[in-house]
């Protein structure tokens, strides 16, 4: 590993001015969080930096009830502590269970909200510097579409990439329209999800609408009364310790026998959390019925075009989707 420089900042100005001057330099500086995705990838190669900006003693590291309703996560939040939250597991279900659902107990222990969001694929030609990939070394190729694409995506993907974002903390974020809140070298300003990921295109090697020091400094959740009746659900390769290969996050709310409201996003089916905003508009006003809900997931997948390995996912997330969502009028 090539050696770096190590800085802690103490807030969020003084981290922006550190990343600045060591990118000044020449030496390629990064924010720290937990570590537990950049630290690897330095180890694998794949990243290379000079100065290490930690920013895990930032004064925002918890969370803050908002004049409006909503809370406000700090980004240096570890992710237990987030999942754990009272406010949080009361009012936003999907979310406990969607961090609960990733890594292991020690992860979460040390990741925090900045990086879970600002994670890197987990694509294994990407995480090998041995083989090309557009992402990492752009023009290089994409061995991915007609190689090992099993786990990849099978929405909004592009002939340069087909990666998926790995987190699960993302997807009850974009169902909720979160806004991540930023601080950067031009000043401050706010991104609401889904919009921070973007879709791979002719540039996979962009993975958010962050510009070179952006730092992220919370995540705001809008209040959302039915998102207290809200759930996760993962389907994976095993019971643990391992991304989703397909995942949903779903709030309700029925009056009647009708769907009045909901949010639906799904993980592991493309380049960004997707917001399933066709399945959303198809449901508001149907019956809260199995029928209706196969029918929304359907016209959410209609824009599918899976590759010849993961074509399994789309029934996959049609069930996943129905199934979630009778969960939530069985449990009304
Ligand atoms: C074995 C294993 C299994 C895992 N399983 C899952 C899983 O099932 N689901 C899941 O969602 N995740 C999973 N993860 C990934 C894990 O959740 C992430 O590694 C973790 O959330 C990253 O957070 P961090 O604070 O450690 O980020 P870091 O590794 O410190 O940073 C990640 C990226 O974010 C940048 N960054 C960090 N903080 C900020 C900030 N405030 N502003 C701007 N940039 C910032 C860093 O520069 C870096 O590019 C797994 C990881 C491992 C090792
Ligand atoms: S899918 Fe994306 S990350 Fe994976 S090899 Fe292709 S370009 Fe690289």
């Amino acid at each position: 590993m090539r050696p770096f420089a190590y800085e802690r900042a103490a807030d969020a100005r003084s981290a922006v001015a550190a990343r600045a001057a060591g990118a000044a330099d020449g030496a390629g500086a990064v924010y720290l969080g937990g570590g537990t995705n950049l630290v690897d990838l330095m180890r694998l190669g794949v990243v290379s930096p000079g100065v290490l900006v930690d920013v895990t003693r930032l004064p925002s590291d918890g969370v803050e009830e908002t004049a409006g309703g909503g809370l406000l996560i700090g980004a240096a939040m570890r992710n237990s502590d987030l999942a754990a939250h009272p406010l949080v597991r009361r009012r936003y279900p999907m979310l406990t269970q969607a961090v609960v659902a990733g890594a292991s107990g020690q992860i979460r222990n040390m990741a925090t909200v900045g990086g879970n969001l600002l994670q890197r694929t987990r694509c294994s030609y990407f995480q090998d510097v041995t083989k090309p990939c557009n992402k990492r070394a752009p023009g290089s190729g994409c061995p991915a579409r007609n190689g090992d694409h099993r786990n990849l995506a099978v929405i909004g993907q592009s002939e340069a990439c087909v990666a998926t974002h790995p987190s699960d903390m993302a997807v009850p974020l974009a169902a909720l329209g979160a806004v991540v809140h930023i601080e950067g070298p031009g000043g401050a300003r706010q991104v609401p999800m889904p919009g921070l990921h973007r879709l791979p295109g002719d540039t996979p090697e962009r993975d958010t609408v962050l510009e070179p020091g952006d730092l992220i400094t919370a995540v705001e959740l809008p209040p959302l009364p039915f998102a207290a009746r809200s759930r996760y659900r993962k389907v994976r390769d095993r019971a643990s310790f391992a991304f989703a290969v397909v995942s949903v996050a779903a709030a309700l709310d029925v009056e009647d026998g009708m769907v009045k409201d909901c949010r639906i996003a799904l993980g592991g089916v493309a380049h960004i959390p997707w917001r399933a905003e066709r399945a959303e508009s198809a449901l508001r006003g149907s019956p809260a019925t199995e029928a209706a809900f196969a029918q929304a997931a359907a016209e959410e997948l209609a824009q599918a075009t899976p590759l010849p390995h993961n074509a399994f996912k789309v029934p996959l997330a049609r069930n996943v989707v129905v199934r979630t969502l009778l969960d939530l009028v069985e449990a009304s």
